[in-house]
């Protein structure tokens, strides 16, 4: 039966249910209102006229009427009460439940608005503390989902603007040399392979930079000693330097302190930094340096290379920002490494900065959380 009842009530929209509830808790407050007051009442004033008799008075024979009279009085007013009671009620309730109705009809309206692409679609604040909180939370959320969309929309504009440029080398080359324009020649065939494999190199760039911005690159962090890494990128990349080239140096004390870190995210902002090192310093040196400061291992990557304008200096966290757009198109850079590279930074908890002069050189330099 209990199971029955709680089934048609959950049947009911929420306005009926906070309704009716209401009107339960009310009837049970009057109906043990009446049925108290009536066992009570009547023995209370019979009681009372006792205690009058007792004190002299001589109500023998105006005590039938009394009893009467008292109970008509009862009785007239209790229905009275009970009728305004019960209408002061169940108009409250309504009046509340309506109420609390209106602003949760209004958020659902206002999500789907949200939902169907209305990214600014925000809920107004209410004066039930509750439902404040929830769209408090909402517009946060909102505000956070329009970020993201934002980033997305301006991603994807970057994005085809800088896969057009190759393509359109490509198909150049394609055409002219289907209409006979151009002859056949292993410097063409290398053209466009250069070209196909810098569209290859901006997929998948482009790939990383998409998990890196939405959050979705999985960061393991652990106690870690980065030493041994440091010493390992320093023989790899030495491998690649010319003859006449700069020269590449590990600063580092013999005994690193262990750090809160993702090794192979750490090893790829390494290796984005001394290659960009590498592809812009023709000579002098290159110096991979690590030292720690309070809570904090500090790792630099110094170069005596072309260096950066100060005006440039701010962008070039920037994602597709680069220098020198055609010399830096000829070298190969997507300008989507430092990006990338910060973004793994802070998601390990750290930060970093550059500092550079042109013609002098840089230095990017990042922390990672001592453990
Ligand atoms: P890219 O793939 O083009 O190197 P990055 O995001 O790694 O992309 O770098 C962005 C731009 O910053 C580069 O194109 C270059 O102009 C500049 N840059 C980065 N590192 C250095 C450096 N060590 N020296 C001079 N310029 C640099």
């Amino acid at each position: 039966m209990m199971k029955i009842g709680m089934r048609w009530t959950k049947s009911l929209p929420l306005a009926s249910r906070l309704f009716f509830s209401h009107l339960v808790v009310m009837l049970v407050g009057v109906v043990s209102l009446v049925i108290i007051s009536k066992i009570s009442s009547p023995r209370l004033f019979v009681l009372h006229l006792e205690r009058l008799e007792s004190q002299g008075f001589d109500l023998i024979d105006i005590r039938p009427e009394l009893v009467t009279g008292f109970e008509l009085a009862w009785r007239r007013s209790t229905v009275w009460s009970v009728l305004v009671g019960t209408t002061a009620a169940g108009g409250l309730s309504y009046w509340v439940s309506k109420r609390i109705m209106q602003r949760l009809t209004e958020m659902e309206q206002i999500t789907q608005k949200f939902a169907a692409g209305e990214m600014n679609a925000r809920l107004p604040s209410s004066d039930i503390p509750e439902l404040n909180r929830l769209g408090v939370s909402f517009n946060r959320m909102a505000v956070s989902l329009e970020g993201v969309e934002a980033r997305r929309r301006e991603l994807i504009g970057d994005m085809t603007h800088e896969l057009r440029t190759p393509l359109t080398v490509v198909r150049g080359y394609l055409e002219e040399l289907a209409d006979g324009e151009i002859e056949a020649s292993p410097e063409i065939y290398r053209r466009l392979a250069k070209e196909t494999k810098r569209l290859e190199r901006l997929v998948n760039d482009l790939q990383e930079l998409s998990k890196a911005e939405a959050g979705y690159l999985p960061i393991n962090i652990q106690r870690v000693n980065l030493r041994p890494l440091l010493e390992s990128l320093v023989e790899k990349f030495t491998d690649q330097l010319l003859e006449d080239g700069p020269v590449l140096q590990l600063e580092c004390p013999s005994v690193l302190p262990p750090v809160m870190a993702d090794i192979d995210r750490t090893e790829q902002v390494l290796v984005n930094l001394l290659g960009n090192a590498v592809r812009y310093t023709a000579k002098g040196s290159i110096t991979l340096r690590a030292e720690t400061e309070a809570s904090k291992l500090w790792i630099a990557v110094v170069d005596t290379g072309i260096g950066i304008a100060p005006q440039n200096l701010p962008h070039v966290f920037e994602r597709f920002w680069r220098a020198d757009e055609s010399r830096d198109r000829h070298s190969g850079g997507t300008g989507i490494g430092l990006t990338i590279s910060r973004r793994l930074v802070e998601l390990q908890g750290g930060q970093i900065q550059v500092e550079s002069e042109l013609g002098i050189g840089s230095t990017f330099r990042f922390f990672l959380p001592l453990a």
